[in-house]
């Protein structure tokens, strides 16, 4: 039923739903198509990429020839005619396109040409997207790429795990690869939580919750850039926005924790060309999925925009802090997780 349900979901010739997580789904990947050695082209971590894409200490920079593409310093944007430059003087076997950390959204069909034009596989990573591609909300680059991974616990708002996807001439290397190739038994139950999430997912709620995600995600980012935070790439296309904090005056960590004293999550994040070290970089990376799915719309958005901004204004003062975190808990209250 997973598989069925998948299927339909992304319009993919081939399914696998037993990869463990987004990491050994590209594990999987790799070893399904390349040898130890084998050059891949990807986005560099500190510009969005993940670990998984070929970062120094992870199984992929360390069994794997990774060269990798940027950012646009200036705009912020991936820059497709430097991706073509880089592939056609690297010659790379693969070339991976995905990200965990940006705003814009990547178009697929060129880097299907640029990966043509020099004979390399298309391996997308959806991890981050995946449900606003199933909300139709994004173009998907299933019916481009020749694979695609996704996690199925961040927009697809599923359990923890991951799936793969293929066309159909690369099914049995794909299947082989994760099994036997790099997990034993089917976790059932996960998989189990895959088709329920994939059956919400079908739904025409489904769209509109997409929909709502992208339309929070550009409100917040609009608020804070009214309330002088700078957004990488000036705003975003999909649930996630990166704040570079370097105007002011505190990097990502402290910010981090600031917001957790008021009841709002966020992430510590790089930033492109990121001056600070990855365990205190520059950025906060904020999304808008969890608000979206308890109800909240474009005026709380902007209203939880405000006390970031009001928490990071007033970080050493504990009185105000605890005022931004009575109003939090009452918005909460407000919107209620829903049950079903
Ligand atoms: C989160 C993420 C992964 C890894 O997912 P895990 O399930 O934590 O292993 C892989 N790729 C991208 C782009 C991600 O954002």
């Amino acid at each position: 039923m997973a598989i069925d349900r998948a299927r339909e979901l992304f319009g993919a010739e081939h399914v696998n739903v037993q990869a463990l997580s987004g990491s050994p789904a590209n594990a999987a990947v790799y070893f399904a198509l390349l040898k130890p050695g084998d050059k891949v082209l990807g986005l560099k971590l500190d510009h969005g990429g993940h670990l998984s894409h070929g970062h120094p200490v992870n199984f992929s920079g360390i069994l794997y020839d990774f060269v990798q593409y940027e950012v646009d310093k200036e705009s912020g944007v991936i820059d497709m005619e430097k991706v073509r430059e880089i592939a056609l003087r690297e010659k790379p076997k693969m070339i991976l396109a995905g990200f965990s950390a940006y705003s814009r959204s990547l178009d697929w069909k060129r880097f299907k040409e640029i990966a043509d034009e020099v004979d390399a596989y298309t391996f997308a990573d959806i991890a981050h997207i995946a449900g606003l591609i199933a909300g139709k909300q994004l173009e998907s680059p299933v019916p481009f790429f020749d694979v695609v991974t996704t996690t199925t616990h961040k927009t697809l708002r599923g359990p923890r795990g991951a799936i793969i996807l293929c066309k159909a001439e690369y099914a049995k290397q794909i299947d082989r690869a994760v099994f036997p190739g790099m997990q034993g038994g089917p976790h059932d139950n996960v998989t189990a939580a895959k088709a329920v999430a994939f059956g919400e997912a079908l739904k025409p709620e489904f769209c509109e919750y997409s929909k709502q995600v992208i339309l929070n995600a550009q409100a917040m980012a609009d608020e804070l850039i009214n309330r002088g935070f700078e957004i990488v790439s000036g705003g975003t296309d999909n649930h996630l926005m990166v704040v570079n904090l370097a105007n002011k005056g505190l990097a990502g960590k402290e910010a981090e924790v600031v917001l957790d004293r008021v009841g709002i999550s966020t992430s510590r994040s790089t930033i492109p060309f990121d001056p600070n070290p990855p365990m205190n970089p520059s950025g906060l990376r904020l999304g808008t999925p969890a608000i979206t799915t308890r109800g909240m719309k474009e005026g709380e958005a902007r209203k939880i925009a405000g006390w970031i901004a009001d928490a990071i204004a007033s970080r050493g003062n504990d009185n105000e802090l605890a005022l931004i975190k009575e109003k939090v808990k009452e918005l909460c209250e407000q919107f209620p997780i829903p049950s079903k």
